[in-house]
């Protein structure tokens, strides 16, 4: 029988990573789930473990190199190998662009785009060790195709995704590794709880009223669930998608048209 395939999340903890996690592993897919948080990680694979899945956790902070290498260390160690890595975690900042703080611009750079780029880094490496194809799924973002106000930084952070993806794609397809991106648009996770919090207190209206602005503007007329993510990232992750590589797929429920 062949080997259970593996998959390596990040930010698994909660949100869009949670949903993939608990989707790949329904796929049938072995998840190493890596968090800042070990015990929100270990709180969804104790679930997965105890739904008949496989699943592990493990504390990763994804701006550290060598901690996004330790953690695929530490997965192939314990479930055998790796197939597909999941580039899931990320920030948000909701701030204009004259008033966006050094330190923030730093913070978004580091979590998003070099975070990516070590695990980019790090899967390619293993799936090469391995002599075996892989797949690389990154998180950009509806603002990774359009700039959104309020969220200039973070926008740069998603464009940045989608040009990583690309080369990457380019560099990586002659040893069989694809690399793809899922564009989201407004899901309602944490992460917007904290973004329609921040862009209340700055256009000083309620809660709920900002995001309520963002899911007026979507075709479909609803808020995404991680869910509508986790079926595309199951799609991409599986042998379905062996010929698709370098792009950037929009699942945001009719916002942005590219
Ligand atoms: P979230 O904030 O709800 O969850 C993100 C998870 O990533 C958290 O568990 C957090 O602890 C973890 N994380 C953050 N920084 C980390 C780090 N340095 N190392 C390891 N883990 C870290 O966010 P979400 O809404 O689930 O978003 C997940 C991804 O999808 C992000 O990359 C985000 O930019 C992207 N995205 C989200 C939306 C949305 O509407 N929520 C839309 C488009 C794209």
């Amino acid at each position: 029988m062949a080997n259970q395939k593996v998959a390596l999340i990040t930010g698994a903890g909660q949100g869009i990573g949670e949903g993939i996690a608990l989707q790949l592993a329904k796929d049938g897919f072995a998840v190493s789930l890596a968090g800042r948080h070990l015990d929100k990680v270990q709180k969804v694979a104790d679930h997965i473990n105890a739904d008949g899945g496989k699943a592990i956790a493990i504390e990763a902070d994804v701006q550290y190199k060598k901690q996004v290498f330790d953690a695929v260390a530490k997965t192939v160690s314990e479930l055998g190998q790796l197939d597909v890595f999941v580039n899931n975690a990320g920030i948000a900042h909701v701030a204009q662009v004259c008033q966006t703080e050094e330190e923030d611009l730093d913070r978004l750079l580091d979590i998003n785009v070099k975070g990516t780029v070590f695990g980019i880094q790090a899967a390619a490496a293993q799936f090469k060790k391995q002599g075996t194809p892989g797949k690389i799924i990154n998180a950009s973002s509806v603002a990774g195709h359009e700039g959104f106000e309020l969220l200039g930084a973070y926008s740069a952070t998603k464009f940045a995704i989608r040009g990583i993806t690309q080369a990457a794609a380019k560099e990586l397809a002659q040893d069989k590794i694809t690399v793809n991106a899922y564009c989201p648009g407004i899901v309602l996770t944490p992460m917007w709880d904290q973004i329609d919090a921040e862009m209340g207190e700055l256009h000083n209206v309620a809660p709920g009223e900002s995001i309520k602005a963002y899911l007026d503007g979507i075709a479909l007329g609803r808020g995404e669930t991680p869910a509508d993510v986790a079926n595309l990232v199951s799609f991409l992750a599986s042998e379905k998608a062996d010929y698709i590589t370098g792009q950037a797929i929009m699942v945001d429920g009719g916002i942005v048209y590219r």
